[in-house]
């Protein structure tokens, strides 16, 4: 079997982040959330960006958002990627309120649409798991 050249892309879990990645290997899209206001934060910190209290607690989210915007990549950017081509980049909305970037796999570069309901689809690069989503 052919490694996955996108692996070696992926960042190493660290203490800040391990309950991310370990919620991804039980296919779940975990985030932070503060105990104080209820802001969820696509990234970890000790403390919340919204009110500074330091009551934050990892939590499952929906795994839901929408399509906020999208590119679709037709240029030889990285090796990694070259067999993907064409392929999306897109910003997800999640019903949580943050937006990340990711792949929305499993669809045809000129289905993808702004405001198209996707939910968080977990899957394997490598030895590890990493986020995408797919329409909903
Ligand atoms: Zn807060």
């Amino acid at each position: 079997m052919t490694a996955d050249p996108r692996a070696e892309l992926l960042a190493e879990p660290t203490d800040a982040d391990r309950a991310y990645w370990d919620g991804l290997a039980e296919g779940k899209l975990r985030m932070q959330q503060c105990g104080a206001c209820k802001h969820w934060q696509a990234v970890p910190e000790s403390f919340c960006f919204a009110c500074g209290s330091d009551s934050m607690e990892w939590k499952d989210t929906s795994g839901k958002g929408t399509v906020h915007t999208f590119i679709t990549v037709h240029q030889k950017y990285h090796p990694a990627f070259y067999d993907l081509i064409p392929y999306n980049v897109s910003v997800i909305e999640l019903d949580e309120g943050p937006r990340l970037t990711a792949n929305v796999v499993n669809i045809a570069p000129n289905d993808i649409a702004i405001g198209m309901r996707v939910k968080a689809k977990p899957a394997p690069v490598g030895d590890r798991v990493a986020l995408f989503f797919e329409k909903e």
